[in-house]
């Protein structure tokens, strides 16, 4: 392993300052570590902020909720008002690693988490993401994986995080301190595509930390819900995955909120799919109809054409999971 220095930091000023230097954030350390062993990852100096107040889960003054980035999965998906108000939060999070990475790992670090890419961890693979302008060993290797949408002829990896998910389809935002003050993000612009900078993942300024993640208050009663669809059933990434929150009055969806994951470089909002089904009455036909837009623009590689249809049926399944048949 490189070299580097190791600070701890107690205030959320001194970590910024900390990090306008170069330093890099590490919390539960369940990526950074890992691929600092690899040597995929070469920091000069951690900044350790898991002594930072951003612990906690708070509902908003308008009735959202704010998780604090330093709450562990495995606090988010317990605590009762995620699992009250988002329990697309808490499945989402349960499907997610082990029990033991859920101890440790953070919400903003899940986040943050970079590709499973195999040619990604693998130093001696061509790789755009870990070595810009190496090319891309996955484009004519084995990308069965790999993402369908949002990829580019420079990086085709699939965001990981399964709670990402969640958060790009109930339209969270991203809390951010830097050095110029605090800012918020929407979630569908915190993770970027690759384009032609696959190296550069999130909208982060030099030096900002994520201090939390809000998700809007949403109309009541919501029912929502995650489906992963996986080669095994424990401890393993998405094949495709769907977030789905349904605000059903009278008979009738009045809002939708929906998400894929595994599929996209980053995780894939639906809106063709949200469209579909507001104003409607569920029903098996609804959903079918709504879910056969689901892999609009998608451009499959050598090896996961079958994620298409994959993506279809996992999204008609979960609309019907949480919103009924009848
Ligand atoms: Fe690297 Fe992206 Fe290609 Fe994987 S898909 S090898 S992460 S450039």
């Amino acid at each position: 392993m490189h070299p580097f220095t190791y600070t701890r930091v107690s205030d959320t000023r001194e970590a910024v300052a900390e990090g306008s230097r170069g330093g890099r954030y590490i919390a539960g350390g369940t990526t950074l570590v890992d691929l600092m062993r690899e040597t995929v990852e070469q920091p000069e100096t951690l900044v350790d902020i898991s002594g930072l107040p951003l612990h906690k889960v708070s509902v908003t003054e308008r009735g959202g909720l704010r998780i604090g980035a330093l709450v562990t999965m495995a606090e988010a998906a317990a605590h009762p008002k995620v699992r009250t108000l988002y329990p697309v939060i808490s499945q989402a999070l349960e499907l997610s690693a082990s029990a033991q990475l859920r101890n440790m790992a953070t919400i903003g670090g899940n986040i943050m988490q970079r590709t499973r890419c195999t040619y990604f961890r693998d130093v001696t693979a061509d790789c755009n993401k870990r070595e810009p302008g190496s090319g891309c060993a996955a484009r004519e290797g084995f990308n069965r994986t790999h993402a369908i949408l949002g990829g580019s002829d420079h990086c085709a990896a699939t965001h990981p995080s399964d709670v990402a998910v969640a958060f790009a389809a109930l339209e969270a935002r991203v809390h951010l301190l830097g050095p110029d003050g605090e800012r918020q993000v929407p979630f569908a612009d915190f993770l970027l595509r690759p384009g032609d900078t696959p190296n550069r993942e999130q909208a982060l300024r030099t030096g900002e930390l994520i201090t939390a993640v809000e998700i809007p208050a949403l109309p009541r009663p919501l029912a929502s819900g995650y489906l992963k669809v996986r080669d095994r059933q424990s401890y393993e990434f998405a094949l495709t995955s769907a977030a789905v929150a349904l605000h059903i009055r009278g008979g009738v969806i009045r809002e939708a909120r929906v998400a894929a994951g595994g599929v996209g470089t980053v995780p894939w909002k639906l809106p063709a799919v949200e469209q579909h089904v507001v104003g409607e009455r569920p029903s098996p036909a609804l959903w079918a109809a709504a879910a056969a837009k689901a892999a609009d623009g998608a451009r499959p590689l050598t090896h996961n054409r079958f994620k298409v249809e994959l993506l279809q049926r996992t999204v008609a399944r979960q609309l019907r999971i949480v919103g009924g048949t009848k």
